[in-house]
């Protein structure tokens, strides 16, 4: 413990440096990357001037940001699995929050340098579980990082010791605390944290870094791993907690996102950035439930990979169609409340779901469009209206979901714009049909040439 002692003296000396000195815009060049195998399919506009923005209440003694933004945000919520990171990257300017477990090191920084990263301007590590630090120290050792800003709690773990050791080591890196902390980016619009808002969180998850920013009428709530007591205290601090895009926080635990939190952040759009089959059962169904009672739609990493949201400030897009929440296989019928003045006849509930997939061109080139073809059909091949059917294309480096509804021919068509997906290299498209809690399964593929 003397070593950890130590470190944490290093640290406080750091943090009273980092906090006289301050870092300019970036000179690192954008990147020439899109966000991956698959191109941008969805797009919202928020409403336009017709309905003005909202004045936002600034905390006392903070002035609001006056610069209208320049060219675009774009956020990628990086699948890493049962983990966070996440690259804010405008023209000129990077920066990270959380960097995985241990294991995507690597990966998060060959994410990166596809992105174009050559340094960061900003790193945030919202806390010290591994999930959310572990591959920090790989990005610390392949990039200069200008400024950073942590949690302020300290956790005796040999990666997030080796985190620190890292820290007190780069010179060039200013390294402070979360208080009062605003960062400006040189587009336009500003990352402003809000949290931790106490220093004595029992849970290490609550004691996240939560961090909001403004891109025109655009902004983002990230919220780390924080869960309801620390939602309760940013709700009760009076901030402005508004957020086009809220990063659900805790990977979707049921232990927050609380009704009332979600009432002060009034989200269009929710990313959860979660496992697949992860042992905690993130996200939680009843998370999943209040986010779309709260009119969010969902997106998230364990069935559509990477999420890369791409805004202008006044609208945004998305790499993925919103993910379909379908109610569970088992959830029970649903009972009529009033008695019906006529028995009507009962719908034939399929017992059976057959799935067909086809693709429009097995070999398509790069950068061109591929559309899956679904016809789902009952165990006695009638077609089925209303199914909700999603793909999945296993692309090489990652997996692409897009969900449709089946027509009264118990047909979909699901386009895919593949932009520089690797030649040769078979894409596998699963498909999952899903009628009154039947399901059935199908597969095609289609090799990029
Ligand atoms: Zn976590």
């Amino acid at each position: 413990m003397r070593r950890s002692r130590l470190l944490v003296g290093l640290l406080v000396a750091l943090l009273v440096v980092g906090l006289v000195s301050s870092c300019g815009p970036g000179t690192s060049k954008p990147g020439p990357g899109g966000p991956g195998d698959s191109s941008p399919s969805q797009a919202t506009t928020l409403p336009p001037a017709a309905s003005p923005p909202q004045p936002e209440p600034a905390p006392p003694g903070t002035p609001a940001p006056t610069t209208a933004p320049s060219g675009q945000l774009e956020v990628h919520v990086i699948d890493v699995g049962q983990a966070d990171a996440i690259l804010l990257k405008t023209p000129g300017w990077y920066a990270l929050i959380d960097g995985g477990n241990v294991a995507d090191g690597p990966a998060v920084v060959g994410y990166l340098k596809g992105q174009g990263v050559k340094s960061l301007d900003l790193l945030v590590n919202t806390h010290p579980h591994e999930d959310h630090v572990g591959g920090l120290p790989a990005v610390l050792k392949a990039f200069p990082v200008k400024r950073v800003i942590f949690s302020g709690y300290v956790h005796t773990t040999r990666i997030y010791e080796e985190f620190l050791e890292l820290l007190t080591r780069a010179k060039e890196t200013s390294v402070e605390g979360p208080k009062g902390q605003v960062v400006t980016l040189p587009a336009g619009g500003e990352l402003r944290i809000l949290g931790p808002l106490r220093k004595d969180y029992e849970d290490l998850n609550d004691g996240s870094v939560v961090a909001r920013l403004t891109f025109g009428q655009v902004s983002f709530l990230f919220m780390g791993d924080a869960e309801a007591r620390a939602e309760e205290d940013l709700v009760a601090s009076g901030a402005e907690l508004r957020a086009t895009i809220l990063k659900v926080g805790h990977h979707g635990s049921d232990s927050g996102t609380t009704e009332a939190f979600l009432k002060k952040v009034q989200p269009k759009a929710a990313v959860i950035s979660v496992g697949k089959g992860n042992d905690y059962g993130h996200p939680a169904p009843e998370t999943l439930e209040r986010l779309r009672a709260a009119g969010a739609d969902v997106y998230r990493t364990d069935e559509q990979g990477t999420i890369v949201i791409t805004t202008d400030g006044k609208g945004f897009k998305v790499n993925n169609s919103p993910w379909a929440i379908t109610p569970p296989a088992n959830a029970p019928p649903a009972v009529p409340t009033a008695p019906a003045t006529s028995p009507a006849p009962a719908p034939q509930a399929p017992t059976a779901l057959r799935v067909e997939a086809s693709v429009s061109n097995p070999t398509p080139a790069q950068y061109s469009t591929v559309t899956v073809y679904v016809v789902v059909t009952d165990q006695a091949g009638k077609p089925i209206e209303g199914a909700t059917v999603t793909t999945t294309a296993h692309y090489k480096s990652s997996d692409t979901a897009h969900s449709g509804v089946t027509g009264a021919d118990g047909k979909v068509a699901i386009d895919y714009r593949i932009s520089r997906a690797t030649k040769g290299f078979t894409v596998r498209v699963n498909v999952v049909a899903e009628k009154s809690g039947v399901v059935g399964r199908g597969e095609t593929a289609f090799t990029p040439r």
